[in-house]
């Protein structure tokens, strides 16, 4: 059996699952319990614009005239619960950047815990469902990677007893000689991964495809196991395919 090749495409999924596990919850799951906090207790007030401008390499840079493609943001001043006044970075689109002038008033939300950063209220709840979103999908990836691990796993793992066959040759104790040397050809199985299909010489190819194979070849849900001889030497394989 060519284990090494058979498990070389199955590892690179594997892999790439094991990373998006990882990359989804990593990313998000921070992201996920902020939004859910600002969401559930963030605290809504009226705030002043009295800065404009975008971020560049981090830090915030005044001005006017932005691109879509840059990021930006408006200096807030609020008022805190117990009358503090404080400043916190808004960042916003073009749309609401162009629409809202200096000293503009705005509603904002923040949380008391993290109170340099806030949000546009009706932003926040979209905020938070993308999040819960994103991690579910990273739950849903964690499953799968499980489940395929376990497939792996279960599909390699040696066997006690042999494989219950889905087709059997009549006399299946008896020696199978090849048809092209004559030697006794080796006992063994075919597992079907399609239907395995059939034409006579004169006949067209027409479409062949996993419904349309030999009777005992195609599946659904249970793989066949198809009885089957082996010759190495010749290049020979011999098999029954009609169910038990
Ligand atoms: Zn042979």
């Amino acid at each position: 059996m060519t284990i090494n090749r058979e498990l070389l495409l199955p590892l690179i999924l594997l892999i790439l699952l094991g990373a998006a596990c990882l990359y989804l919850p990593v990313k998000y799951f921070g992201d996920y319990r902020y939004y859910s906090e600002l969401d559930s207790s963030g605290i809504k007030t009226d705030g002043t614009i009295i800065n404009r401008g975008i971020l560049l390499d981090g830090k915030f840079t005044s001005t006017d005239k932005t691109e879509p493609s840059d990021r930006q943001l408006f200096k807030i001043e609020y008022y805190s619960i117990n009358t503090e006044k404080r400043v916190c970075d808004l960042s916003v689109s073009k749309k609401v950047f162009d629409t809202h002038p200096l000293n503009d008033r705005l509603e904002i939300l923040y949380l008391e815990s993290d109170n340099k950063k806030c949000f546009i209220p009706e932003n926040v709840h979209s905020m938070y469902l993308l999040s819960l979103i994103l991690n579910c999908f990273g739950f849903l990836f964690i499953l799968i990677f499980i489940a395929f691990a376990f497939f792996i796993y279960n599909s390699f793992k040696k066997r006690k007893n042999p494989v219950n066959l889905s087709s059997e040759f009549l006399s299946p104790g008896e020696n199978i000689l090849c048809p092209e040397c004559g030697n006794v050809m080796v006992e063994g199985y075919i597992p079907g991964v399609g239907g395995i299909n059939w034409r006579e010489r004169n006949e067209p190819v027409g479409l062949p495809n996993m419904i349309t194979g030999l009777p005992g070849t195609i599946f659904w849900r249970k793989r066949p196991i198809l009885h089957a001889f082996n010759c190495k030497q010749c290049a020979v394989v011999t098999f029954k395919y009609k169910k038990k």
